[in-house]
């Protein structure tokens, strides 16, 4: 990025940004080269504008939520990586829409720790089973998170993008999603940022949440590696399998390449236990791939994004 770019970017984010900003730091892999420039946005008038300004500009960019589903290359990003707080974290009064059942709207830069707590404290049942997935709401929608048979497809109303022309509402329904992924995002992949949603949820006991809070936190620490960077799971199950299932049976678990390990724990978690790079991630990837395609003729697919230099 030229100088007189940067000087362009500092005026209109208010002097709020970061050039040549590392991403490992803003990932839960640990892993990644630098950013041209990161910045994070907590108004939402900003955004619109920031978006024409990126289009004019030619200028790439990408959005961050926790960063807990990336892996970023070692040379980073060539473009503008986007943080959403502020206004964008916010959580609303909850509506009653009918008998025991009631709608949130929450904004897309909000946590999923934030929001279960904050459901568990009012008593607002539906969301529990994200307790313990690291993410933030918009980047929860985009990948259609979910854990024990439950997913955010199951909740979301409708969902508030903003584009360069501004805000807009899009109305959803469950066949929109597919197995971690909000297909009908495609659309706006480039040119739109989730920024709220509107989810419908139940009411509930607030003990009775927090216990079943308490029980999925202590699952998850059971199955799951959580002592060394990760990205959770790194592989799509096949339908009707397991990814961590057909790489335990290939006897993977514990296979390595640099810093980069397959958990012992859990097949499909790759772990960063020596200052791995995300070359040292994708090389045991592809073994990975290879192994389970030879044993089984499967392709495993990633569930991971991975951000290139270009996008
Ligand atoms: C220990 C661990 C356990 C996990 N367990 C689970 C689990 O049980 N179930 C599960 O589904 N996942 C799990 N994950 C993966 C991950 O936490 C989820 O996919 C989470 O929803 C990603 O949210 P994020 O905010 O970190 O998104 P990021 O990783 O920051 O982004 C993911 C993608 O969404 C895009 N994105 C993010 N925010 C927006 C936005 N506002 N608008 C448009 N695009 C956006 C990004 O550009 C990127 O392409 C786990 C991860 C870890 C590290």
């Amino acid at each position: 990025m030229d100088n007189s770019l940067r000087a362009k970017l500092e005026e209109i984010s208010h002097g709020e940004v970061l050039f040549d900003c590392p991403l490992a730091p803003y990932t839960s892999f640990a892993i990644g080269g630098p950013a041209d420039a990161l910045l994070v946005i907590k108004r939402k008038e900003d955004l619109a504008h920031l978006l024409n300004f990126f289009h004019n500009e030619s200028l790439r960019w990408r959005v961050f939520g926790k960063g807990s589903n990336l892996l970023v290359n070692d040379a980073g990003f060539r473009g503008v990586v986007l943080q959403l707080a502020g206004e964008f974290a916010q959580i609303a009064e909850a509506s009653v829409v009918g008998e025991n059942r009631l709608t949130v709207g929450v904004g897309a830069g909000c946590s999923l720790t934030k929001l279960n707590h904050h459901c568990c404290r009012q008593g607002l049942g539906g969301m529990v089973f994200s307790y313990g997935i690291p993410g933030t709401v918009g980047g929860a929608l985009l990948m259609n998170a979910g854990a024990w048979g439950k997913q955010m497809a199951d909740l979301v109303v409708d969902v508030g993008l903003i584009t360069a022309k501004g805000y807009e509402k899009l109305a959803v329904k469950p066949g929109d999603f597919r197995y971690r992924n909000w297909s009908s995002f495609a659309a706006y992949i480039g040119r739109g940022i989730i920024v709220d949603v509107t989810l419908a949820l139940t009411s509930a006991h607030p003990s009775q949440l927090q216990g079943e809070a308490k029980e999925l936190l202590r699952k998850r620490k059971v199955l799951q590696p959580h002592n060394y960077p990760n990205a959770g799971s790194v592989f799509k199950n096949p339908q009707g399998d397991s990814a961590g299932r057909l790489i335990d049976e290939c006897g993977l678990k514990g296979e390595s390449v640099g810093g980069a390990m397959v958990s012992t724990k859990h097949g499909n978690f790759i772990i960063n236990n020596n200052k791995a790079t995300a070359t040292d991630v994708l090389t045991l990837i592809a073994r990975v791939q290879h192994g389970v395609k030879k044993r089984f003729c499967v392709d495993l697919e990633l569930e991971i994004h991975v951000l290139g230099a270009s996008g």
